[in-house]
């Protein structure tokens, strides 16, 4: 009996350790023209077991399709067969990953965490260890927290910068890395502790010294872990209670271990653009804040408000270059619906066209249903809806699809220049707008001028 359960351990541990090879694996992008093209996107998604980079689909708007050697010819049969074409986007999926993964020659494992240069992707405990070692290094204004603890027991780590100890405190949360494999988004995160803490940029220290800054780099760690170890392209989080066979959709059992907890927030909970089957990339959990990552970041977003005002909910992902603004629902004239939208708008336009002109990168501006495709149950809808934070933005960073997730390291280092050049002129406008005491004082400004104007007209008559 001893060897029989010994064995079964043996085999059950081979099976955790199997890297998801994808040898071979090509990426296809394939434009929708019409609305009967989008409907033969969505069956081949239901039926055909390709991996999507892509959530949702739209007329004009490139869908990018990760597949398996044996299934590459009939991939492009399928679209052809239907009038569409599938263009071979990325030639070796592993190839890149590899690139992505690889370290310059000069950097050991061992290295000292302080001597961090961003040339390639960190891995969890390097992000933790180097947050600790920030903390160490300015003792009077860092400080690392934990919010929680995740299904793996990793810690939830942020570190939180404050230069001026207020005693009516304006605070900043950044989320970083809620989806895994989006790489670029945890090494957005350090960099911004990096320009605050050391930056001598006007712009910088006014924005790293007006807020209290909550930065969690990684707000899904398991996600990330398994993201190196275990699957390059995994998304969600690794809770297991929901996991069922997915081979009706063609996809590996495993792919039910998690929830997207870009959908799990408790804010318009999956009523669109998100799915209750365990299998799918946007599975959004059993209910609202099911999730104890979401439960944690919630929590602690209702505990900041409880001393001080949250100014500014920053969401950081990747890819395809857009800003988002809430709601992820709305479209048309319905974007009106965030109270302060037109503020939101041009504090995004103003902060984009400052980034673009570091480096030429273009950035879209608008929400998500307007720009990309409706989505619920997002942190940063629910930071807007929920917990009524006035500025709250959904960075998709780098790049168009080129590499999508694979981002090569090279290019790490300009994705942040530029996104943090955009955000000081962000923080700029909405300083200009009133924003930056608190949310108290724009409603302050807005009295006053509505005194004076009223004060005015009486004098015309
Ligand atoms: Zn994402």
């Amino acid at each position: 009996m001893y060897f029989r359960v010994a064995f079964l351990v043996a085999i059950l541990a081979i099976v955790n350790c199997e890297y998801v090879s994808y040898n071979n694996y090509k990426v296809y992008k394939v434009k929708p023209e019409t609305d009967k093209e989008v409907e033969i996107l969505y069956d081949a998604e239901k039926e055909q077991g390709y991996l999507f980079w892509d959530e949702g689909f739209r007329r004009g708007r490139d869908v990018r399709i990760m597949v398996a050697p044996e299934k590459q010819h009939e991939l492009v049969k399928y679209f052809s067969e239907r009038g569409m074409t599938a263009e071979l986007m990325l030639l070796d999926f592993e190839r890149s990953a590899e690139v992505q993964r690889a370290r310059p020659v000069t950097v050991t494992r061992n290295q000292n965490v302080r001597n961090y240069a961003w040339e390639f992707y960190q891995t969890l405990d390097e992000i933790y260890e180097w947050m600790d070692a920030m903390a160490e290094d300015y003792p009077n204004v860092a400080e690392v927290v934990t919010i929680g603890t995740t299904e793996e027991n990793r810690p939830i780590k942020g570190l939180v910068i404050d230069f001026k100890k207020s005693e009516n405190p304006v605070y900043g949360f950044i989320e970083g890395g809620l989806h895994a494999r989006e790489w670029i988004s945890p090494a957005m995160s350090t960099w911004i502790i990096k320009e605050f803490l050391t930056s001598t940029d006007p712009g910088v220290r006014t924005m790293a010294e007006d807020i209290v800054w909550h930065i969690f780099p990684v707000t899904n760690p398991d996600g990330y872990v398994y993201s190196f170890t275990d699957d390059r392209m995994w998304r969600k989080n690794r809770n297991k209670a929901h996991f069922t066979s997915c081979s009706q959709w063609n996809l590996p059992d495993d792919a039910s271990n998690g929830v997207d907890l870009n959908r799990n927030f408790g804010f318009l909970w999956n009523t669109i653009g998100a799915s209750l089957n365990p299998c799918a990339q946007t599975f959004a959990g059993a209910s609202g804040f099911s999730e104890k990552e979401s439960i944690a970041i919630s929590n602690h977003i209702n505990s900041l408000q409880q001393s001080g005002t949250v100014l500014y909910y920053l969401s950081y992902h990747s890819f395809t270059q857009l800003l988002l603004i809430p709601y992820s629902h709305v479209s048309g004239a319905g974007i009106l619906e965030a109270d302060n939208y037109g503020d939101l708008f041009e504090i995004g336009i103003m902060g984009m066209d400052k980034l673009t002109a570091l480096h030429n990168t273009t950035y879209t501006v608008g929400t998500s249903a307007d720009i990309l495709y409706p989505v619920s149950g997002s942190g940063f809808d629910w930071a807007k809806g929920g917990a009524h934070i006035p500025l709250v933005f959904l960075f998709e960073l780098r790049d168009l699809g080129e590499y999508g997730f694979l981002l090569p390291p090279e290019q790490i280092i300009p994705n942040n220049e530029e996104t943090m050049d955009g955000m000081v002129e962000m923080h700029r406008v909405a300083r200009s707008l009133g924003y930056h005491r608190s949310s108290a004082g724009s409603i302050v400004n807005s009295m006053l001028l509505l005194i004076v104007s009223v004060v005015a007209a009486l004098r015309l008559k």
